[in-house]
């Protein structure tokens, strides 16, 4: 190795965005992975590409370097190899050529991929053991403004012919349930993502219902009051569990994935959202011989939204691009 590389933060910089249904995240890593600069904003919806181009100057001001390459994680029906952004439908776009337009502004290489596979990518590179061990399968489930699963299966990750493979937040969930924000009805996403969980506390209220929570409480309130055991937020959390032990359950019995790694904003909640999920897994379990084989032993881990996963998957990916090491700890003593 260079002494440069033995140095750590010299050689070629890289950025990794991930631009999120309500906030946006920037990391800058060097050539080891390691986070060298870190912002957290909230997501500019009416200005996605003036805000990305804005943070990513910021950054290169404050360290009074240039990156090399920057990928942006984000939602919706990404094609990695045109840098476009369909059907995004919680950043209401409906066709972006995201990479194309910051390509034009920024000046270098820009990586588009999904957010919840940026995040897959991070964990299962991470999982890995240096440069020997292959890069281990997960599914990440980020649960924030809306749902969906990235999955890093049999080292690739999960795209699809229709590059929408992983996006459970739309599966039925309650067929007669409320509209969701793709025009369907009764999508996990109405039940289990942030602002449904504030929703439905806001239904009960309206309802009548006593509790412990005022109005238009926020997803993190209602866990802090279902903790407290206040008896509306217990039901709703009790919904919320209920539905993604199931859709952990469909994602560990479709895929055949050992590893499911909770994450997005509403994971902040912690075991308040963690303990339910798995109760209801150790119960299936206990109850289904099948299940038992199926999960085998299958584990279920939450990552808080500080950890940014999304952003250095994004950051990782940028990395390849410009040829430095794919994995941390690659070229480590
Ligand atoms: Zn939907």
């Amino acid at each position: 190795m260079s002494a440069t590389y033995e140095a750590g933060i010299d050689g070629p910089l890289v950025a990794g965005v991930d631009v999120g249904g309500t906030k946006t995240s920037v990391v800058v890593t060097d050539n080891r992975a390691r986070i060298l600069y870190e912002h957290v904003t909230p997501t500019e919806r009416s200005s996605l590409v003036g805000q990305i181009v804005g943070l990513v100057d910021d950054a290169r001001r404050q360290l009074l370097r240039d990156v090399g390459a920057v990928g942006v994680a984000i939602p919706g029906n990404v094609d990695p190899d045109d840098g476009s952004v369909r059907m995004a439908v919680n950043l209401g776009i409906t066709h972006l050529p995201l990479g194309p337009m910051l390509q034009a502004r920024l000046g270098v290489p820009i990586l588009v991929e999904h957010d919840a596979r940026a995040a897959a990518l991070w964990l299962s590179e991470r999982a890995a053991d240096g440069s020997t061990q292959a890069p281990a399968n997960v599914a990440f489930l980020a649960i924030g403004t809306g749902i969906s699963a990235g999955v890093f299966l049999d080292g690739a990750l999960l795209r699809g012919d229709n590059g929408l493979a992983g996006e459970v937040g739309h599966v039925v969930a309650d067929p007669d349930g409320v509209v969701c924000a793709c025009g369907l009805r009764g999508c996990l996403e109405t039940i289990a993502a942030g602002p449904a969980i504030a929703r439905q506390a806001d239904e009960a209220m309206a309802a009548g219902r006593r509790s412990l929570l005022s109005p238009h409480s926020r997803a993190a309130d209602v866990f802090r009051a279902s903790a407290a055991g206040d008896e509306v937020a217990v039901e709703i959390i009790d919904r919320v569990a209920d539905h993604l032990a199931r859709a952990i359950r469909s994602l560990v019995l479709t895929l055949g994935v050992k590893r499911v790694v909770i994450g997005g904003g509403v994971a902040a909640a912690g075991p308040a959202l963690l303990e339910p999920v798995r109760l209801r897994i150790a119960r299936e379990r206990a109850a289904s011989p099948l299940i038992e084989a199926a999960l085998g032993d299958a584990t279920v881990e939450l990552l808080s939204p500080s950890e940014a996963p999304s952003a250095r998957g994004a950051a990782a990916i940028a990395r390849r691009r410009i040829g430095l090491p794919e994995r941390e700890g690659v070229g480590e003593r």
